[in-house]
């Protein structure tokens, strides 16, 4: 299929030539036709798989082939999305994509003086792109009037959920006219999200890129074993490959990140950090840094790396895992955007394994093992005896306490069930697994024994 297949007009047709778009993505292929028919739409799909051009080809469009009923500029379509930056990339694109339209699209968000954003309503826009807190914000303050809205697009819902957003979103929802067009886009359709689309449409269109919660197809994923206090001696070991060249780093905490980054810097990495506690500017600067190569290793917790556009991030490693299983499948989205492969690191203390489970059983299979490594996992607790483990070979898959799946190096049967035999693919839609388990990038890693004298 051609962008020209999609019924796209001229200048719209142009901007995508110049951003080298050549194919619709899935998502574009099946999205643009409903939306340009003036459908409600649910989309499930992630970030990183085109979805921002998937609603704003086509909202541009319609906005430009139906006259404005309003007869001046007034806020025609609105995009509600959890975060600054996301905010900020989604209204970057319809700049783009409008770029020989007169479309003017506009961005508001927190962490940053209102007046600029409320000059650039005043002088009118047709796009509004806004986080929840700043949209609620300047509404009751009388600046922004959501009366003339045709098309309201809420962008990253499960996300909106978790950040704890809904019910600014609710408020912000009862305040849009009832005729509308409604588009909803989620990486996961959790209960209270289909709840939510239900509420907010009758019989919405609905289109789907990847079975849901799993994850891209083209992510090599893998999983460290490692205590704690090895986790940063693990990380500036994997950094040693240069294959590694542009590298988002998840902590949990925002100080976590600080250190971390700190910490790197001095171990002659060079690497930023990037949370919710930096100045808007300060995030800018960093994300600018990631994005020119000057920094090789962004080191982000996930609300701020949330939608977080950057091409080319070529390894995603989990530092810490997250404890909401839907997390993990957003952060190694950041990794394989736009066709490109990527890969997956995640670390594994042992009061994460819990929050492994939980993965594994959300994107139904069983992330590799990788024990090939000079910081394993001490011997442990009672509670999971069988963690102490035999020397392997490097790139044999392991059982999930670490021990040899089908025959142990010194040819005996682990003695727990074998991985692989055991833990299948629960669903076709997770043909990932198979590509995952074959192609174990790892290898790269050398075994380079060392002791771990550094701690965090
Ligand atoms: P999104 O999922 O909207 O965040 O888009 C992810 C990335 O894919 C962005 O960097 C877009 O510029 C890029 N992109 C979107 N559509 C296409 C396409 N049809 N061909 C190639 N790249 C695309």
């Amino acid at each position: 299929m051609q962008f020209s297949d999609l019924q796209l007009i001229d200048p719209l047709l142009r901007a995508v030539h110049d951003e080298g778009y050549r194919t619709p993505t899935p998502i574009q292929a099946q999205a643009v036709p409903h939306i340009l028919a003036g459908k409600n739409l649910v989309g499930c799909a992630q970030t990183g798989t085109g979805k921002t051009a998937a609603f704003a080809l086509p909202i541009l469009q319609r906005l430009i082939e139906t006259p404005n009923p309003n007869g001046h500029r007034a806020i025609r379509a609105l995009i509600l999305s959890p975060t600054r930056e996301l905010a900020s990339q989604i209204q970057e694109s319809f700049s783009s994509y409008g770029r020989f339209t007169k479309i003017r699209a506009q961005v508001i968000f927190g962490g940053v003086g209102q007046n600029p954003q409320v000059e650039a309503l005043k002088r009118g826009v047709d796009v509004l792109v806004a986080t929840p807190g700043r949209l609620l914000d300047l509404m009751n303050q009388g600046y922004v009037k959501l009366n003339t809205i045709e098309i309201f697009v809420l962008d990253e819902a499960d996300r909106m959920l978790d950040m704890g957003f809904i019910h600014d979103v609710r408020k912000i929802i009862a305040a849009l006219p009832v005729k509308r067009q409604t588009l909803l886009f989620s990486a996961t359709m959790p209960p209270e999200i289909q709840a939510l689309a239900e509420h907010l449409m009758y019989k919405p269109v609905r289109v789907e890129v990847t079975p849901q919660a799993t994850t891209v197809e083209r992510i090599t994923q893998s999983v460290y074993f490692v205590d704690k206090q090895h986790k940063r001696a693990l990380l500036e070991h994997l950094l040693d490959d240069h294959k590694i060249r542009r590298v988002l780093v998840f902590t949990r905490t925002k100080h976590g990140a600080n250190k971390l980054a700190e910490q790197l810097e001095r171990s002659r990495i060079n690497a930023e950090a990037i949370h919710g506690n930096k100045s808007q500017t300060a995030r800018e600067r960093a994300l600018a840094n990631f994005k020119k190569g000057v920094t090789r290793v962004l080191v982000a917790t996930d609300i701020a790396a949330r939608g977080i556009d950057v091409d080319d991030v070529t390894h995603v490693i989990n530092y810490d895992l997250p404890n909401e299983p839907e997390t993990y499948v957003h952060r190694i989205g950041r990794t394989a955007r736009a066709g490109a492969d990527g890969a997956a690191y995640s670390f594994c203390d042992h009061e994460e394994r819990a929050y492994l489970r939980d993965i594994e059983k959300l994107i139904r299979l069983r992330v590799p093992i990788i024990d090939d490594h000079p910081y394993p996992m001490s011997a442990v607790s009672a509670e999971v005896p069988q963690l102490q483990r035999p020397q392997h070979r490097q790139g044999q898959p392991q059982s999930r306490n670490g021990s040899r799946g089908s025959s142990s190096s010194n040819g005996q049967r682990g003695q727990n069930a074998p991985r692989r035999e055991t833990r299948q693919p629960m669903s076709a839609g997770s043909s990932t697994s198979a590509s995952n388990s074959s192609r174990s990038s790892e290898a790269q890693h050398k075994p380079r024994r060392r002791p771990p004298t550094r701690s965090n």
